[in-house]
């Protein structure tokens, strides 16, 4: 029996819509939850995920400050900036779109954002908070990630999970918070042996790769929940997963598409992360 499709986009429309009931009323408290979005230089991916994510926070009601700064922008005066918005009362999260040009220090200006207003969780203080079971900010892809497992249905406990790919942002974040939500996690990679052999286990797996349908429908486990983090664009303009989803559907009990899983739940958790910062600043008025 084919799989059940994780409607991603229809789960972060219902997300989206609760937000924005509650972005209504917060303003009766007279806390409007607001994010500053830090682009530097003209790269048209960055442009356009700026552009989805400044979109879908005016639509939930969330106040939106651009700063669009030139591509030459001296280290010192980015930094600056992210220094300014620490101490602006209106701004309850930081965003700086990476990748950054080449001559800035990306780790430096991470570093500098104040780790209560880092609603992309990639802080140091917030990946080590994470890490200890006290999370402040969840990275948003991986915290998309675990809803849409919850949207599957999928018991966590106790499974098998299977994450392929260790990067910062999405693969070891994910690998602990499936830890914590007690599955028994596998972390594949590069230098992994016999990749088939261990997905073939995995009553979870989550792949995070960037590889175009690395990952063959045979070697997926019948009846698993399957999470394709994977955007790579083929030569044609078509966009896929690391997961060759037309046999992977074939065998997996639930699957997110590409596109139209994981994508559009990544920039909902934004949104989620800086109405959570919005309610803890108005914690903190009352
Ligand atoms: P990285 O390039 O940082 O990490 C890729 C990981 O895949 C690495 O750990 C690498 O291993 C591993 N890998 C590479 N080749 C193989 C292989 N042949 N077998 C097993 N593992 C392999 O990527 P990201 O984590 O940043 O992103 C992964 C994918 O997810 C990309 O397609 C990206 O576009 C997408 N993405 C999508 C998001 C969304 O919102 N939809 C958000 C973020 C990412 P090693 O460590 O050994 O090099």
């Amino acid at each position: 029996m084919a799989a059940r499709i994780i409607d991603g986009k229809a789960l972060a429309a219902r997300m989206r819509s609760a937000m924005a009931e509650e972005v209504k009323q917060l303003a009766g408290q007279a806390v409007r939850p607001g994010l500053a979005v830090v682009l530097v230089g003209d790269d048209s991916a960055s442009q356009i995920y700026v552009r989805n994510k400044t979109k879908a926070l005016a639509e939930a009601g969330f106040a939106c400050f651009d700063h669009h700064l030139a591509a030459e922008t001296r280290e010192e005066e980015l930094l600056g900036l992210v220094r300014e918005l620490n101490a602006d009362r209106s701004v309850d999260g930081i965003l700086v779109q990476l990748p950054l040009p080449k001559h800035l220090d990306s780790k430096r200006v991470l570093l500098t954002i104040d780790p209560a207003k880092d609603v992309d969780g990639f802080h140091p203080e917030n990946l080590g908070r994470l890490l200890i079971g006290e999370p402040r900010f969840i990275a948003c892809t991986p915290f998309g990630i675990m809803k849409l497992i919850e949207e599957a249905g999928t018991t966590v406990r106790g499974a098998n999970a299977v994450v392929v790919g260790r990067s910062n942002i999405v693969g070891k974040p994910v690998s602990v918070l499936l830890t914590s939500a007690d599955a028994t996690v596998t972390v594949c990679h590069s230098k992994t042996r016999d990749l088939p052999a261990v997905i073939a286990t995995a009553d979870i797996l989550v792949a995070a790769i960037g590889r175009a349908e690395m990952i063959r429908g045979e070697w997926i486990k019948a009846g698993a929940t399957v999470i394709d983090v994977g955007t790579n664009r083929l030569p044609s303009g078509k966009l896929v997963g690391d997961v060759e989803f037309a046999a992977a559907v074939e065998r997996a009990a639930a699957i997110t598409p590409v596109p139209g899983g994981v994508g559009p739940m990544t920039i909902t958790m934004l949104l989620a992360n800086t109405l959570e910062s919005a309610r803890r600043r108005s914690s903190s008025n009352s």
